[in-house]
């Protein structure tokens, strides 16, 4: 298996794992880019949000609801973060295994990109 994510996933790689569920696992980013970097991804293998069928959508509502858990846990809900999917070799997604981005604990840029 290639998938860094998947990976993870099985206990081939460590990490540093904040949360796991029978869906979702959350852990932080290897190269964090804030305070709070976290990585929340399906445990199943997705590619990206382009590849995610209609009726799978749900997992979204999943990993955000992860992510909210997170940020408060990190300390970072009341201040302020920033969830981030990026898809696609254009939208800048590197690792293709689907994952959300939460980004916390200080000033985010104002710009989108
Ligand atoms: P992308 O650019 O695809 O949206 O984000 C991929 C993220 O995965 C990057 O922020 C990168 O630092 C992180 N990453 C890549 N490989 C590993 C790894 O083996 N472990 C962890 N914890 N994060 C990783
Ligand atoms: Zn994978």
């Amino acid at each position: 298996m290639e998938c860094v994510f998947c990976r993870i996933v099985n206990g081939e790689l460590p990490s540093d794992t904040l949360y796991q569920d029978d869906e979702v696992m959350a852990f932080r980013d290897i190269n964090p880019l804030a305070p709070t970097h976290v990585l929340i991804i399906p445990r199943r293998h997705i590619t990206s949000l382009a590849d995610l069928a209609e009726k799978e959508t749900s997992i979204i509502g999943r990993m955000a609801g992860v992510a909210n858990k997170l940020a408060r846990q990190e300390g970072v809900a009341e201040k302020g973060y920033r969830l981030v999917v990026s898809s696609g070799e254009e939208g800048g997604q590197v690792v293709p295994h689907l994952h959300m981005h939460l980004l916390g604990g200080r000033r985010l840029s104002d710009r989108l990109c």
